[in-house]
């Protein structure tokens, strides 16, 4: 591992260790920063975190990447000379509209591929022009200047004035909430069209070898290598603001002097803090009407056959809408059946369990509010329904499995809710409405999903530590001289 630079004399802190968190911690060490690094959990990764049990490593949630070597996560780890690599197989995804099934390519859109599809799914003709205009809209994104026209739209408005087909409608409901987690009601169409453009674009999803456990681990390592500290278990309860600058943070064990901190334990709950009389008022007010993005349940097994030979399965139920699934989550009963996001693991890394042995992940979304637990275990139970419908020999063959409720994805994340990305990228938070990664307050930053980057869930956040990093080294340099 090569040095890029000695001693600055600059203390940062990084809270947490999302990917985020981690990535940022890596860039800050190897930068010559002295970094110590404070996560709530007792083991580092936030969402990306992975566990090992009989042999098999879980992620602890339910991940692909869109981009992998062509994305942020990949060049994150270039800056800080990690060597990281991503699986794969093809073809890479089967898609399930209702009773009819089709086995996709990543390059889906290329005319063999469409039409087996269109063979498979039967929409109507009458789509065709809407749907042609729609992607031809998507390709012509290149920079976030392009987006602007968007910005402030929901992608709902943006599908509508397309595509009014019911089905076509179903899918690109199911592809917001698996992209940002959020229905299209709610979604940015900016935010929409970006990550679908480069998803599209790059036609490269795969899957880190090792797991994604491996990409926080493999940041956190650059970091002690280049003389960081990371304290595991070790909760920031407050981070000490002077004179409008911040000088350090108090965890139960004593406060820790800092020069720069930098807080992935997300964006409203890093001015809470630091304490919201230190920011602006109108600042203040801003960041406490941030809303997050949606939530998920997940159903991890572990089993003794491989029943899927795609690495993502995504099931849709007929007259599927996002947004009439989680009021009725909402409300509590008469459930509507959920949408399902399907990985195995094994199909792209067999490394991940023993010999002859698979993982199968499958989660859906929901309201994150704790509230609602009573009736996402009703979705857990649907969901399960649903997986044995669609793979009869799985309760056969499972060897063990866990559930996923959204009170584990809270304490997860620490942030009071279950949220699966982070702020919601919503069309009333995108643009200029985006939260600023640089806050109001000298030295102090926010990195992570929930600020400085753009992109889907885990490249968001890779793209933010990238982002964000040469921010505070644009800040740092004038005092350094
Ligand atoms: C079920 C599920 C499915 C998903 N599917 C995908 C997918 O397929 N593809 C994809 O790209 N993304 C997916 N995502 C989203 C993705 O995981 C997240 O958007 C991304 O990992 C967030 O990273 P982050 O750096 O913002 O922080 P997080 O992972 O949220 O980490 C923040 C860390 O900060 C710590 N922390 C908080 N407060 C404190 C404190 N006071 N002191 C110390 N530490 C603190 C937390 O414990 C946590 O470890 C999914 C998420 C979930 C939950």
């Amino acid at each position: 591992m090569e040095n890029d630079s000695a001693s600055n004399g600059k203390r940062a802190i990084v809270i947490g260790t999302g990917v985020g968190g981690s990535g940022m911690a890596a860039q800050l060490a190897q930068a010559g920063f002295s970094v110590t690094v404070f996560e709530r959990n007792r083991f580092a990764g936030g969402k990306t975190s992975s566990y090992t049990h009989e042999g098999f490593t879980m992620d602890i949630a339910i991940h692909v990447s869109p981009r992998c070597e062509m994305g942020p996560i990949a060049e994150l780890a270039r800056r800080v000379h990690v060597d990281m690599s991503f699986t794969r197989r093809e073809p890479v995804l089967r898609m399930i509209l209702g009773n009819s099934a089709c086995s996709m390519p990543m390059k889906f859109y290329k005319p063999t591929a469409l039409l087996k599809s269109e063979l498979a799914f039967r929409f109507s003709p009458q789509i065709a022009p809407g749907a042609l205009s729609f992607a031809w809209k998507v390709i012509r994104i290149k920079t976030r200047e392009d987006l602007k026209p968007y910005e402030g739209m929901s992608a709902a408005e943006l599908i509508k004035r397309h595509v009014n087909d019911p089905r076509f409608y179903g899918l690109m409901d199911a592809l917001a909430s698996l992209m940002m987690v959020l229905p299209t009601q709610e979604a940015s169409a900016a935010d929409f069209m970006w990550c679908l453009a480069n998803w599209l674009k790059n036609a490269n999803t795969g899957y880190p070898k090792g797991g994604y456990g491996s990409i926080p681990h493999s940041f956190l390592q650059v970091c002690q290598r280049h003389g960081g500290t990371v304290r595991l278990g070790e909760e920031v309860e407050r981070i000490r603001v002077e004179h409008g600058k911040v000088v350090g943070v108090e965890t139960k064990q004593g406060f820790y002097p800092a020069d720069i901190v930098v807080s992935n334990a997300g964006y409203k709950k890093t001015v809470a803090m630091a304490g919201k009389e230190h920011f602006p008022s109108d600042f203040a007010a801003y960041a406490e009407g941030l809303k997050d993005s949606q939530g998920a349940v997940v159903v991890q097994y572990a089993l003794d056959y491989q029943p899927m030979q795609e690495l993502v399965t995504l099931y849709i139920p007929d007259g599927y809408k996002t947004d009439t699934f989680l009021a009725s989550v909402e409300r509590g009963h008469d459930i509507e059946p959920p949408h399902l996001y399907i990985v195995s693991p094994t199909v792209a890394d067999p490394g991940l369990a023993p010999e002859g042995k698979h993982i199968l992940l499958v989660g859906t979304i929901v309201p994150p509010s704790l509230e609602n637990k009573a009736a996402t275990e009703v979705v857990l139970d649907m969901v399960e329904e649903t997986m044995q419908r669609l793979f009869p020999g799985l309760a056969r063959h499972t060897l063990w499995k866990v559930r996923r409720n959204i009170d584990f994805f809270a304490a997860l994340g620490g942030r009071g809710a279950a949220e699966s990305i982070g702020l919601g990228q919503r069309f009333d938070q995108d643009g200029k409405n985006k939260p600023p990664a640089r806050m109001p307050v000298q030295g102090l930053y926010a990195v992570g999903a929930d600020a400085g980057g753009t992109g889907i869930g885990t490249e968001l956040a890779a793209d933010s530590a990238i982002h964000v990093f040469d921010m505070l080294m644009d800040d740092v340099r004038p005092i350094r001289r």
